[in-house]
């Protein structure tokens, strides 16, 4: 068998996956306990034929597999891939590069430059933003803040890196109550605990109140850092930008936005007006691997204050090899060392979509959006709960036993899969529409199966 051959075996056993997603059930059939049995057992002595590994893998994995790439899936925020990027993500594993130097693998850099620049002019950012490729929003939230922390702490006169958080001013960081968990994680590992966090109240929506974030700037001084939201992550409401943009700036604070999936409406001309404002922040995260459709894991960090950025990440070593072109190395702008060559996805999802590709899908998964709230609004006892902006619903039916038995039907069926969460004290049912493949022919099918969950719960 020769290499040539596993490969082909393996683009079949993809391809027949991608051909079953939409027959197969949503949610797989195996339980963990039958994947353990099936994928188990003791560290193999001997060498094995890899194609016999990789057959024998997609066997006994498939039972576990969900159909996430398939258009029914509606869990979390989690998108599809496009074909496009899917085959650059094989081929950036093929290649093997090194993505932290250019002396790593020079076309991966430049790859990864170029999809940078893409990507702030799609977003509408300023011209001298920063990049960074990492993992996930969370990791850009980690990238944003540091580059934050280290700006609000030079203007007090402390020098973060050098001197650590050991006897600095303290920086005070205003989150809304409805952020995402990712946000507090990433301030813990920047050493900013739970304690140097203001929650400011938000409406019924999730949306921090301007006028509550004012009163709490103004009740002290010193090094402040601002975290709004495009997209939360239950109703996809947008914080008031523009005013709260006006209030960082009077403060003297660094805006940092979590627009991990909200940030592509900047990308629809029709959808723009909702995140308005946004530009005027000093830094964002978001997600390629949510609403790009670019395969796990791929997050995006971009800061408006390149020094600080760089100030905040940059590291050197004797044995690291200055780059002969003055290329960017990725290291100096990311927090890991070693890394994936994520621009490559992320370059072959924006070729092969285009700028009216990439404003078509968010476009597309909004509308699919609106139509199940507007169809699934007239199943007796169905309440929409949010106003739907983007591309999220939250749904419930009656009360809370009623509710988790509709989402546990529907779940059951295999048709669709989407999760339960809890809002506003009530427990609630999320549909979130964030991938490409998602058609009509989905929706109506998805629509069914909560008419017959809903008739039998
Ligand atoms: C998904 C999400 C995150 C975390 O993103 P990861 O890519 O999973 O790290 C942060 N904020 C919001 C609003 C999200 O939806």
């Amino acid at each position: 068998m020769s290499e040539r051959q596993l490969l082909r075996r393996t683009a079949e056993i993809a391809a027949d996956f991608l051909e079953s997603l939409d027959e197969r059930s949503v949610w797989p059939p195996a339980s963990v306990d039958e994947l353990r049995h099936a994928l188990g057992g003791p560290l193999p002595d001997e060498p094995v034929d890899p194609l016999v590994v990789v057959e024998e893998l997609a066997t006994n994995a498939d039972p576990g597999v969900i159909a996430i790439p398939g258009g029914r899936y509606f869990g979390f925020v989690i998108g599809g891939s496009l074909p496009a990027a899917l085959a650059a993500d094989w081929l950036t594993s093929t290649w093997d590069q090194n993505a932290g130097l250019v002396v790593g693998g020079p076309a991966a850099a430049v790859v990864e430059e170029v999809a940078g620049e893409w990507l702030k002019e799609l977003f509408g950012l300023p011209a001298a933003t920063s990049f960074a490729f990492v993992t996930g929003c969370q990791m850009a939230h980690v990238t944003c803040l540091a580059a934050a922390r280290h700006a609000v702490l030079e203007h007090a006169g402390w020098d973060v890196e050098r001197n650590g958080l050991g006897g600095a001013p303290p920086v005070r960081v205003f989150v809304g109550g409805k952020r995402h968990v990712t946000v507090d994680r990433a301030l813990r590992l920047l050493g900013l605990g739970a304690s140097s966090t203001v929650a400011v109240t938000v409406d019924e929506q999730g949306r921090m109140h301007p006028d509550a974030l004012e009163a709490a700037l103004a009740d002290g001084d010193g090094p402040a850092v601002v975290c709004g939201q495009v997209g939360e992550v239950n109703t996809g409401a947008v914080d008031a930008m523009p005013e709260i943009a006006a209030l960082a700036k009077a403060a003297g604070a660094w805006l940092h936005v979590d627009g991990a999936f909200g940030l592509w409406a900047a990308a629809s001309p029709k959808l723009r007006h909702l995140v308005e404002g946004v530009s005027e922040a000093d830094s964002w995260a978001t997600d390629a691997h949510k609403w790009l459709n670019v395969p796990y894991d791929c997050g995006l960090a971009f800061v408006a204050h390149p020094e600080a950025h760089r100030a905040a990440m940059a590291m050197t070593a004797e044995y690291l090899v200055a780059n002969p072109d003055a290329a960017r190395d990725q290291m100096d702008w990311t927090p890991e060392f070693s890394r994936r060559a994520r621009g490559l996805t992320v370059y072959a999802a924006l070729r092969s979509l285009g700028r009216s590709g990439v404003a078509e899908l968010v476009e597309q998964s909004c509308r699919h959006a609106r139509r199940f709230a507007d169809e699934l609004a007239r199943l007796p006892g169905c309440e929409i709960l949010n106003e739907v902006v983007l591309n999220q619903v939250l749904l419930r039916f009656s009360d809370d036993d009623r509710t988790r038995a509709v989402l546990d039907a529907v779940q059951r069926s295999g048709e669709a899969w989407m999760s339960g969460t809890t809002w506003r004290d009530r427990f609630a049912i999320r549909i979130s529409v964030s991938n490409w493949r998602t058609s009509d022919d989905d929706v109506s099918r998805t629509i069914a199966a909560f008419e017959q969950a809903a008739t039998a719960s």
